[in-house]
């Protein structure tokens, strides 16, 4: 049975069942002398119909729900502010129990929605082009902050049913979040969770080495690097954590990598302006990343107030693209959106 303090909040003692996997639901049901297709009606009336009320699970016994009712919760994160980007990008602020707030974008592909989701508030990385890290770290997200996020904007938004992907590429770094993050992904992905497709989930780093390995063994999603560099100098200058795992053993954890024939791990990188933007820094990546099964996703510099990088100009990251595609990588320009809202690639800060 999981544990009961380690999900309980403070105060009242009531276990979040959003905090539990659909299995660890399982047996916590089962604990309480169920059947198991009890939980699974539960599971089903939080994550089918977005019930957070546990009075009117209809299909529990009316003693049950008492008796459930006295222990448990259905934990709901309440969406402070939607803010909408004259491109269409939606950012939501969510205030969490103890006051602390995350932020979650909303992007609109072609026939569906992307969420960006926080795995920390705050982050303690440091990355020298981020306003997040600039704000510095607060604390982990429960899983139930987490997976959350997308229960809210799936049950609380029109766009909602027509979310598909999954990007842990919101504030903080969901590797040194490990477990709350991976029990997250269980939730969203379970058949009897959300229900999105893992092939539809992919986990954004800076690099922690060692937590790539550990997710390639224990949950292969989809991958994306945050590199932003084409040697360990203009790494270190960039992403304080590059001198703890510096390029190589980031690449050989990325080369070790697990994923289908066809998948290829995401690097991302933010062209800065006369910093890693130059012809020769595209040249020295398409070298670098030579053994490892990878394309790039290239954005150009967001600017925010505070941080004096230039965003490179658009025929520079034209130019970088080519060279890459030269290489025979997919290389792809990707507009930033939402930037008027803040919701761009390292803008989001969590205060509204
Ligand atoms: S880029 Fe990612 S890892 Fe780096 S400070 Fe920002 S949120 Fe943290």
């Amino acid at each position: 049975m999981p544990s009961r303090n380690g999900f309980a909040e403070s105060g009242t003692e009531k276990i979040d069942l959003t905090n539990l996997t659909p299995a660890e639901l399982e047996s916590f049901i089962q604990h309480l002398g169920k059947e198991r297709f009890r939980a699974r009606q539960l599971i089903k009336w939080i994550y089918r119909a977005g019930c957070r009320d546990i009075g009117e699970m209809t299909n529990l016994s009316q003693e049950f729900r008492k008796e459930l009712g006295r222990i448990a919760r259905v934990g709901f994160l309440p969406v402070e502010t939607i803010q909408v980007s004259a491109d269409g990008t939606k950012k939501a602020l969510f205030r969490l129990a103890d006051g602390e707030t995350v932020e979650t974008v909303l992007i609109q592909e072609k026939n569906h929605w992307t969420v960006c989701v926080s795995t920390q508030a705050g982050c303690a990385m440091g990355c020298t082009f981020c306003l997040t890290g600039a704000s510095g770290f607060r604390r982990d997200l429960l899983p139930s902050e987490i997976a959350g996020q997308v229960t809210a904007l799936r049950f609380g938004t029109p766009e909602g049913p027509s979310i598909k992907n999954v990007v842990l590429m919101g504030m903080g770094e969901p590797l040194l979040n490990y477990d709350n993050t991976l029990k997250a992904i269980d939730i969203m992905t379970s058949d009897t969770g959300l229900g999105i497709s893992k092939r539809r989930v992919t986990v954004s780093t800076c690099g922690i080495a060692p937590m790539i390995r550990r997710l390639g063994e224990d949950l292969p999603v989809n991958l994306a690097l945050s590199l932003n560099a084409p040697d360990d100098d203009t790494r270190d200058r960039l992403m304080p954590i590059n001198r703890k795992y510096p390029l190589a053993e980031v690449l050989g954890a990325c080369r070790d990598y697990p994923m289908p024939l066809r998948r290829r791990i995401t690097m991302e990188y933010i062209l800065i302006k006369d910093v890693n933007d130059s012809p020769e820094d595209a040249e020295k990546l398409a070298r670098m990343v030579k053994n490892v099964r990878c394309k790039f996703n290239l954005i150009a510099f967001n600017e925010h107030p505070g941080c004096d990088f230039k965003t490179s100009p658009p025929e520079r990251v034209d130019a970088f693209r080519d060279i890459l595609v030269k290489h025979n990588y997919t290389a792809v320009v990707r507009k930033s959106k939402g930037r008027d809202i803040l919701a761009a690639c390292g803008q989001l800060r969590g205060r509204s």
